[in-house]
């Protein structure tokens, strides 16, 4: 890998690169298609990273289908799909960390300990290893697109980061990966994250600006199925990810509730004229 982007510097092509756990859908590949018309090569990442893990999650049930991402990767526009094993990416002496401080506290990181620092070392080496002029990543992980653009400006990545909007089902739902685990009632359910933002978004069109008052409401949207269970809604600032009491242009409401076993995540940015 790290010898083709070497070859396609020399030749100063422009490579897109775009880091993927698999189980591809229409989400991650809007991710390369937007990378297709931003560079001159594209190439796509999947590895299941374990450290980004705790021990109680859902590292080994993770959805898995290679040849059915190398098909919809290809389709694309990835001109190379890199799948590195876990035994490449970690020696079995591995010790070696980023941390991301302060904005990997709260939102997803307070719930999910340890999952950010996992996260920005796999970036961190798979922008070593591919060694991309840019990078895409979806705006579904708000909280991630955060900290990867605090890590790249803190350690002088000379990546420009492209984010790709959140792409939906037809009723709403955002796409992902662990949509697989719901159950036909649970994938009805699943509905209040986007209800709740949606709903979350007609208030502050009709002029509340309170943060607790939206919170509360979008609190009653979620509740009103028996599988949900709140993880957090906050209101914050799109880049510190600071809570706001009140909302404003390029606000960040963003929620994770477990369906069932299974933990959502969605988020929408709020745009006042
Ligand atoms: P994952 O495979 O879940 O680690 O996601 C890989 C990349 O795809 C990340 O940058 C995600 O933010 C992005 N992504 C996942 N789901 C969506 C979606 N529904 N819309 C846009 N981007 C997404």
């Amino acid at each position: 890998m790290s010898e083709l982007s070497d070859e396609w510097r020399s030749k100063e092509l422009r490579i897109a690169f775009v880091p993927t756990m698999g189980y591809l859908h229409a989400g991650h590949t809007s991710l390369m298609q937007i990378a297709q018309s931003n560079g001159d090569i594209v190439v796509s990442s999947i590895f299941v990273n374990p450290i980004q893990f705790a021990p109680h999650e859902d590292l080994d049930k993770y959805p898995r289908d290679l040849a059915r991402d190398q098909k919809m990767a290809e389709q694309a526009g990835t001109v190379v799909l890199f799948v590195p094993s876990e035994k490449e990416m970690y020696h079995q002496d591995f010790q070696t960390f980023i941390n991301v401080e302060e904005i990997t506290r709260g939102l997803c990181g307070r719930s999910r300990p340890g999952h950010f620092r996992g996260v920005t070392t796999v970036v961190a080496k798979l922008f070593n290893i591919v060694k991309p002029h840019c990078a895409v990543f979806g705006q579904k992980d708000a909280q991630q697109v955060a900290v990867i653009r605090m890590m790249i400006r803190d350690l002088n990545y000379a990546i420009e980061l492209i984010v790709g909007p959140i792409v939906r089902e037809p009723d709403g739902l955002a796409m992902s990966s662990r949509n697989a685990y719901l159950s036909a009632q649970e994938r009805q359910d699943a509905l209040v994250l986007f209800k709740s933002l949606e709903h979350a978004r007609k208030l502050v069109q009709n002029g509340e600006r309170n943060s607790h008052v939206v919170v509360a409401e979008m609190e009653k949207i979620v509740n009103s199925v028996d599988s949900s269970r709140i993880d957090y809604i906050e209101i914050v600032d799109n880049r510190t990810l600071l809570p706001l009491d009140s909302i404003h242009d390029g606000t960040l409401l963003a929620l994770a509730v477990y369906i069932g076993k299974t933990r959502l995540i969605d988020n929408c940015i709020i745009n006042l004229p």
